[in-house]
């Protein structure tokens, strides 16, 4: 039988959470500060805890979707979380997770902290791609994981409890830098008549395709440590290159700034003397 649970916090990500459980036959409680919110879950069959506390001691698992590591503070001062399973789906730094694993096993709890790859219309939606990245306690993440995977897939990648938001911080970090290299693309062609559309096609395709061999080819550099092998382009072809988009920018009107750090780093690594490697020297130029 699915098992019972209990949720705090009933935000856009904690009520698709609660939807997901509940339309899967799990009894769950739930708790949220503004109690309107518990609304819809309620007339779905959710017992609603009047407290935090309440809603904590309900079940053994009790999974906390809030703001940040602070409210989760607020929320869980007062509460008796001792014999529990904590499963902490808020967003926060290694540093926290492995803060709150330890805060956990203080008052005699365990905690899993999880980093959610996804937004709320993906979860509970079979085949949207939704998953969470879970570290802790392997055994803990075991006795829960047919719960755990009902909202989205369940990835668990270390017992130490900051893995999962070293993941999670790490994929939306790369997914910055392709944010602002899709900006720069779209700024290039505003000046002119082409719609945007047209660049859209040929722009997911590039990034796609290109990601998945050079996130391979940094990690085997990276591991090895020699950052010349197998090289297609070298890093004095690509600086070389730089100088055109540069260009072309400068002819479209557009600003440089998204561009610009990431050069400066690649032409520091070349200035070093390293004009037959990759870009993987641009990872250890990073390390303060
Ligand atoms: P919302 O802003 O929709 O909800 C925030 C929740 O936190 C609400 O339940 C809110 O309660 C509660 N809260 C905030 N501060 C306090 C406090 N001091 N005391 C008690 N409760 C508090 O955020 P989401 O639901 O979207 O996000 C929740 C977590 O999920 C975040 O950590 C977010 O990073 C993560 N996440 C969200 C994604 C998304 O696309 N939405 C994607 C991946 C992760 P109240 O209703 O009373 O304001």
């Amino acid at each position: 039988a699915p098992r019972a649970l209990s949720l705090l916090g009933l935000g856009d990500m904690g009520a698709a959470l609660g939807h997901a459980w509940l339309d899967a036959g799990h009894p769950l409680t739930v708790w949220n500060r503004t109690a309107g919110k518990a609304r819809p879950l309620a007339a779905k069959g959710a017992t609603v805890a009047p407290t935090a506390a309440d809603a904590v001691a309900a079940a053994d698992l009790v999974v906390v979707c809030l703001l940040d590591d602070a409210s989760v503070d607020q929320v869980l001062a007062g509460t008796d979380i001792s014999g529990k399973d904590l499963v902490n789906l808020t967003t926060g730094t290694p540093g926290e997770a492995r803060a709150r694993a330890a805060w956990a096993a203080e008052r005699g709890a365990r905690l899993l902290d999880g980093g959610i790859m996804a937004v709320p219309p993906m979860i509970g939606v079979p085949d949207s791609g939704a998953y969470v990245f879970y570290s802790g306690p392997k055994e803990v993440f075991e006795a829960h994981r047919e719960t755990l995977a009902v909202p989205a897939g369940a990835v668990h990648v270390g017992e130490d409890a900051g893995m999962a938001a070293l993941h999670d911080v790490a994929l939306l970090s790369a997914m910055l830098g392709m944010m602002s290299g899709m900006a720069h693309a779209y700024a290039l062609f505003r000046r002119e008549k082409t719609p945007p559309a047209r660049l859209a096609g040929p722009l997911a395709d590039w990034v796609a395709g290109m990601a998945a061999s050079y996130a391979r080819e940094l990690a085997e550099h990276l591991e090895c440590g020699d950052y010349t092998r197998d090289v297609t382009s070298n890093l004095a072809m690509m600086v070389r290159a730089n100088a055109t988009l540069l260009r072309t920018a400068e002819e479209q009107g557009v600003g440089t700034e998204l561009l610009e750090p990431y050069m400066r780093l690649m032409e520091r690594r070349l200035a070093e003397g390293h004009a037959a490697e990759g870009t993987a020297g641009v990872v250890d130029l990073l390390l303060r």
